[in-house]
């Protein structure tokens, strides 16, 4: 069983880029939707089992719908948790390290900030865009639908944004771009990255999800 973790803050705290109307409806519904529907999945299929990152990587490949469900539901619940947790209203700024890698990957943090926005604002239908880490290189993907970076290796996210139209509709209507734009500069959580970026080169254990019981 999986609970509905807390936001890490008011809702109105993110605005005025995201509206706390959006957060009501994208955590207290849609969010709540994802967990409530993965409990009752899980409780019917029975054969997965363990952390939801064990859940995600087992069900992932697996072809029947049932499994199918589970995944989509289980990634969607931890993609939530996730973004919640990357974005903070004290966005503050990356550290040295990773600063040093941005500007080595990317050019500078205008730079990655394009490719952020050009990756998600090019994203066909819903998904996610992510900022990742491999042994310490960085690279922009996006993912579709539920997908997400959990069953791809030892990929680590710095942070996420959501692309589904739910995240930005109320606030942007159909400007997904604009809304990429206001949150890279005014919502990521540096701190988190920071951290995330240092487990990716073996510092420390990257964010997982919190635990069923
Ligand atoms: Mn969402």
């Amino acid at each position: 069983m999986f609970d509905l973790p807390d936001l890490p803050y008011d809702p109105e705290d993110l605005q005025p880029v995201i509206s706390a109307e959006t957060m009501h409806f994208h955590h207290d519904k849609h969010h709540k939707k994802y967990v409530d529907t993965l409990n009752a999945a899980l409780k019917e299929a029975r054969s997965f089992s363990g952390s939801l990152e064990d859940i995600i990587r087992a069900s992932r490949d697996a072809e029947d719908p049932a499994a199918t469900k589970i995944f989509n539901n289980a990634a969607q619940t931890w993609n939530h948790t996730f973004f919640w947790n990357a974005m903070t209203p004290n966005s503050g700024a990356p550290g040295a390290d990773l600063t040093a890698a941005i500007q080595r990957d990317f050019g500078g943090l205008e730079a990655l900030k394009a490719e952020f926005v050009k990756e998600g604002e090019g994203h066909f239908g819903s998904g996610w865009v992510w900022l990742t880490a491999k042994d310490g290189t960085l690279k922009v993907i996006s993912t579709h639908d539920a997908d997400d970076t959990v069953a791809r290796g030892d990929l680590i996210p710095l942070f996420v944004c959501d692309v589904w139209e739910h995240a930005y509709y109320l606030d942007y209507q159909n400007d997904r771009g604009g809304f990429l734009k206001a949150w890279f500069d005014a919502l990521p959580n540096w701190a988190l990255a920071d951290a995330q970026f240092a487990a990716s080169r073996g510092d420390g254990k990257p964010w997982s999800h919190p635990q069923p019981h």
